[in-house]
């Protein structure tokens, strides 16, 4: 039997902050600050780290969402009216 290939990957959406900081929205709808940048790989942790003691965190490689760890402790941020961020190659234009 051929390996199941998965395909489905979640694209990630970047926003910006009313302070230009760069988020990370995902499928469901929360957000993450960006926490620790690598070459390839981009670090982020729910943005209610402090607020909700939240520790759900995620991964992107460039425009993926590749890997998501934990469980969130409140429910998302639905209508965020932020700033989408996808003009740009997001890699070059975070800084973390
Ligand atoms: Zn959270």
């Amino acid at each position: 039997m051929p390996k199941m290939i998965f395909t489905d990957k979640e694209e990630a959406t970047f926003l910006r902050s009313q302070k230009g900081q760069p988020l990370l929205m995902d499928r469901a709808g929360y957000l993450y600050c960006a926490n620790r940048k690598t070459d390839k790989r981009i670090y982020w942790k729910c943005q209610n780290f402090r607020k909700k003691n939240c520790k759900a965190r995620a991964l992107t490689e460039g425009f993926f969402v590749t890997k998501k760890s934990g469980f969130h402790t409140h429910q998302p941020n639905p209508g965020y009216s932020g700033e989408k961020d996808s003009s740009e190659w997001p890699q070059a234009t975070i800084h973390v």
